[in-house]
């Protein structure tokens, strides 16, 4: 009998127990909860009262991302303007450069009217998304009226007289902040919207393989899929990335020079050729191109050495060959990677991939630098 009780005596304790614990997870649920509403609504009260000064602004506002414009320049500029205009104000995406494949891709698949082109910006108002640099923007933006800069890179160059909306964060895409922004004013997004800033955030955070990617950018990405009906954005990745390594209407020659640099070393010139590809049969089929452009290159630009360097960079995968236009190039890329590459011939293979700037230069200029 005595044993009963016990038994219930213990069973009582383990029930007050539990109630209690559930109670107090409640309770401080309840609490982290009502924290985070205050928050929230601290948020956006300061963000409702920055748009007390765009009411004084006259005249159209302009949104517009940097020079060579990527996915998340543009479809930031596009969201936006789309977000000031649904708050009541008169504004406008720009452009202040041409499209590159990638995001054509993106304006095509979405629907999405391309923004008008805009060579000045002297006179006008003007937000600036995406940079925060003269050097990456557009003309006359010294006498514009910079009124936001939106953006997710250091503080760059640029000088204001005027009291401006300056949101920099560490994201890893201005759509991130972008989106952040509707939630404090409370806006509901389009789809189409959605679309290109979810296209934004892909093309930014490398599809979430970047080191730079926040919380914040997968919660925006998880509401902008659903929102823009996205089912795989690992398919929509791939095909922004195979859109936006097509050298679409380029020769091999072009292709070559699409992003080449030269460098100089104590009495040495050589120029780097960097191509990108999306498999190992591409970046074969891309040696074997870049091979027979590379003698005429060699002659035109007058380098003493010339190389193609062909990189297979995206979703964790990394492999770069380096293609080189004679045997003094070829020797010098030897005694750089002779022990971690592989030589078929015609190239030689290194992996993990290797960045021209981090890695190839300061190697070449090392090698350049014990031979003088
Ligand atoms: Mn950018
Ligand atoms: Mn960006």
């Amino acid at each position: 009998m005595d044993k009963m009780k016990n038994i219930i005596k213990w069973i009582v304790i383990l029930l007050v127990v539990i109630a209690a614990g559930i109670a107090g997870f409640l309770f401080g649920k309840n609490k982290a909860a009502s924290r985070f509403e205050a928050e929230k609504k601290q948020y956006q009260d300061i963000n409702i009262s920055e748009l007390d000064i765009f009411k004084n602004v006259e005249g159209p506002i302009y949104v517009t991302g940097h020079s060579n414009p990527d996915t998340d320049t543009i479809g930031s500029s596009i969201a936006y303007a789309a977000l000031l205009k649904k708050l009541g104000f008169d504004a406008k995406a720009v452009i202040i450069d041409d499209l590159n494949d990638e995001i054509e891709y993106v304006m095509s698949t979405g629907g999405i009217e391309v923004p008008e082109k805009l060579d000045d910006v002297a006179g006008k108002n003007i937000v600036l998304v995406d940079h925060s640099e003269y050097s990456q923007s557009v003309e006359g933006l010294e006498d514009a009226n910079i009124i936001a800069i939106i953006d997710h890179h250091g503080v760059g160059s640029i000088v204001t007289g005027n009291p401006l909306v300056y949101d920099a964060r560490p994201v890893c895409a201005t759509a991130t902040l972008i989106w952040n922004r509707y939630h404090n004013y409370g806006v509901e997004i389009d789809k189409d919207t959605a679309y290109v800033m979810a296209c934004a955030i892909l093309s930014d955070t490398g599809n979430f393989y970047s080191d730079s990617t926040t919380s914040l950018d997968k919660e925006a990405m998880n509401e902008l899929s659903r929102i823009a009906g996205i089912e795989d954005t690992d398919s929509l990745y791939t095909e922004m990335y195979k859109a936006s390594i097509s050298y679409k209407g380029l020769n091999d020659e072009e292709i070559f020079f699409s992003d080449y640099k030269e460098y100089e070393c104590g009495d040495k010139k050589y120029g780097i050729g960097c191509v990108n590809v999306y498999d190992e049969d591409g970046a074969k089929d891309m040696v074997e191109r870049m091979a027979k452009v590379l003698p005429d290159a060699d002659k035109s630009t007058g380098m003493d050495l010339l190389m193609a360097q062909i990189s297979i960079f995206h979703d964790g995968i990394s492999i770069t060959y380096l293609v080189p236009a004679d045997e003094d190039t070829a020797d010098i890329i030897k005694r750089a990677f002779g022990d971690t590459a592989t030589y078929d011939g015609t190239s030689y293979r290194l992996e993990p991939g290797i960045s021209r700037k981090k890695n190839l230069v300061p190697a070449i200029t090392d090698i350049l630098e014990s031979d003088q």
